[in-house]
């Protein structure tokens, strides 16, 4: 039976004891000692309660009885002593429990940060903002609520209660029962509350996650809700799921009191009883009057830890939701878990292969059987419809997702082969959304080299034609630029990103519409940053404007996934096909 139930508790990963155990497996170890002095300062705590109910015999029988007038201070005494130790050892718990607490919570979110940080692209293409940021913020909170809960209770409520039922039974055996008996229908009454609360806990957390979201859209997008007057529907959609996550609060402050009556009324029945019997057997038997006032003392000290107790399990598993959806990060695999054992590139020339690679997001099939050389030193164009499958080259060079059929290589080697870390270093990117962190300019272009000297941001911002505008900023190289670099114009962040590229002396060039942002003549400065740049090493270029194209090696149009023409520019205008039909939409014809 034993094992049935260790089955039933344990067995399932995601069931309540499982959860509990883990919790304590991998964080337990670590404050063991502060948790010893915990335990002890509760066994404290617990004695002193029991102590002060015990106290109350001789306070009846020798003070109020005997009137014994020394018994009046040694009493006096003893209590107070009794309530000073009580207090201090309270505290000293308290600020322990605290202390491992917090330092409980900075743990996990460090550990979730930083698994977070090596999960794929694909957990993020389905993960909102506003599920990250609520695992983050509150489910670590509940993985503490829950040790302390657990702790808690353990130490300083069941010591409590196991000091003040010693009294009880000491004093009078026979009453004891009565309140044995009223307890067992308390605690199951209450137990049955537990599925009602797991289920309103987790859309909570749903509809939470909403409201996140919804404050980060109105953060980035309040110039489009305003320019397009969306202020309603967004007010609309907060309204929603701000009243759902307060009707499931409700609900689940509803449920978690619904203890309270049940317990109330059950311990006020069980206390009456005690004082009819108790009050009966000392006026008529001629029992010890005292023995019953310590009985009854310890009776009513005993009634909260066991509330507290009895609603446990309900607390227990609305905080246990968090825990799990924690978990579900932190069990996550990470995107590239053997990369330790894997070769480094090694680049000789710089150039890249694809051989007929297949590659989808979800169902839908996107590259198909897509092969083409981008040959060393030279500059290589995708060019082609919306939705063609360009950016989506330059994320499987970055190995952002593995590819499903074909290989990608480098210089003759897999890209599944060799450690990402390596292939990264080797690749620089300057995409059409170039994102900038909350951080300096300079710290903002160093990205490109961690460590870089000043003397080579300065170096790499003059010849992406950034040096001047920066020296205009406020604080120079200094100025903070904003979240996604707000403070910024887009030609501007995109000459930023496009020093970072410099900077990094990555043999590979991924430029994607690199210069879109820019007006006519800060783009002639760029064209000509980006040629200096582009000097020597093996580039990629995705470019709308065919432009930005023409000087290319080599031209391959894509579409649907696969290229349909390869060649330069005049050789595919030659053609008369596709790629004639593009040049002829954007330049009518004057080529
Ligand atoms: P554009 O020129 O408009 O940027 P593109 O040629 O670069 O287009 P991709 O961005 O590679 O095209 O997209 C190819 C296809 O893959 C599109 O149909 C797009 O909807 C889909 N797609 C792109 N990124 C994702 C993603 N993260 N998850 C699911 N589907 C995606």
């Amino acid at each position: 039976m034993f094992k049935a139930l260790q089955n039933k508790l344990f067995k399932d990963p995601e069931s309540a004891g499982s959860l509990i155990k883990r919790l304590l497996k991998e964080n337990f170890h670590h404050y063991r000692g502060q948790y010893l002095l915990a335990f002890i300062l509760m066994a404290l705590a617990a004695g002193a309660g029991a102590a002060s109910a015990a106290i109350m015999k001789n306070i009846i029988n020798e003070v109020f009885i005997a009137q014994d007038a020394t018994m009046v201070y040694v009493i006096s005494f003893t209590v107070m002593a009794i309530f000073t130790i009580k207090g201090l050892a309270t505290y000293g718990q308290l600020v322990i429990l605290s202390r491992v607490g917090n330092s409980i919570v900075a743990k996990l979110q460090k550990k979730m940060f930083a698994k977070t940080l090596g999960l794929g692209i694909r957990y993020f293409d389905r993960t909102s903002f506003g599920d990250l940021a609520t695992r983050f913020g509150q489910n670590t909170a509940a993985a503490r609520a829950v040790m302390d809960l657990v702790i808690l209770t353990l130490g300083r409520d069941i010591m409590a209660v196991v000091g003040l039922v010693s009294v009880m039974v000491y004093q009078n055996p026979r009453l004891s029962l009565i309140a044995f008996v009223i307890m067992p229908p308390a605690v199951f009454a209450v137990s049955k509350l537990v599925r009602r609360v797991k289920r309103i806990a987790k859309s909570q957390f749903i509809s939470q996650t909403k409201i996140l979201s919804l404050v980060k859209e109105m953060a980035l997008g309040i110039r489009i809700i305003k320019s397009f007057r969306y202020e309603n529907q967004m007010q609309t959609a907060m309204t929603t799921a701000i009243s759902e996550v307060e009707g499931q609060a409700n609900k689940i402050a509803r449920l978690t009191a619904r203890t309270s009556p049940l317990m109330e009324t059950l311990g006020g029945f069980a206390i009456a009883m005690i004082i009819l019997y108790g009050g009966y057997a000392v006026i008529h038997l001629g029992q010890d009057p005292g023995a019953f006032f310590s009985f009854i003392t310890a009776l009513l000290l005993a009634y909260d830890p066991v509330k507290r107790l009895a609603r446990l399990q309900v607390n227990l598993n609305t905080q246990l939701v968090g825990v799990r959806l924690m978990y579900e990060i932190l069990d996550q695999e990470d995107a590239h878990p053997d990369e330790e054992n894997k070769k480094t590139l090694q680049i000789t020339h710089g150039e890249i292969k694809f051989n007929n690679v297949d590659f989808c997001y979800g169902e839908e099939r996107v590259l198909k059987a897509l092969s083409f050389t981008a040959k060393a030193g030279e500059v290589t164009a995708l060019v082609g419809s919306s939705g063609a499958g360009k950016s989506t080259v330059f994320s499987l060079i970055e190995r952002y997702y593995d590819i499903e059929n074909g290989t990608i290589a480098v210089d003759g080697q897999n890209l599944n082969e060799v450690s990402v870390t390596s292939l990264r270093s080797n690749v620089a990117i300057v995409s059409q959304d170039t994102f900038l962190f909350d951080r300096t300019v300079a710290e903002n272009i160093a990205i490109g080299k961690p460590g870089a000297t000043k003397e080579e941001i300065q170096v790499a911002a003059q010849n992406a034609h950034a040096h001047s505008f920066i020296c205009e900023l406020e604080n120079g190289y200094d100025t903070i630029v904003g979240e996604g670099g707000g403070r910024l114009s887009g030609g501007q962040r995109q000459r930023i990103a496009i020093a970072r590229a410099m900077l990094s002396r990555a043999p590979i060039l991924l430029l994607d519409e690199a210069t879109s942002a820019l007006d006519a003549k800060s783009e002639a400065h760029v064209q000509d940053a980006l040629k200096k740049l582009m000097h020597g090493r093996t580039t990629i270029v995705i470019a709308h404007r065919l432009a930005t194209v023409r000087n290319a090696d080599c031209i391959h149009v894509m579409d649907k996934g696969r290229v349909i023409e390869s060649g330069s520019h005049e050789e595919l205008y030659a053609q008369n096909g596709t790629y004639h039909h593009l040049c002829d939409l954007q330049f009518n014809g004057n080529n």
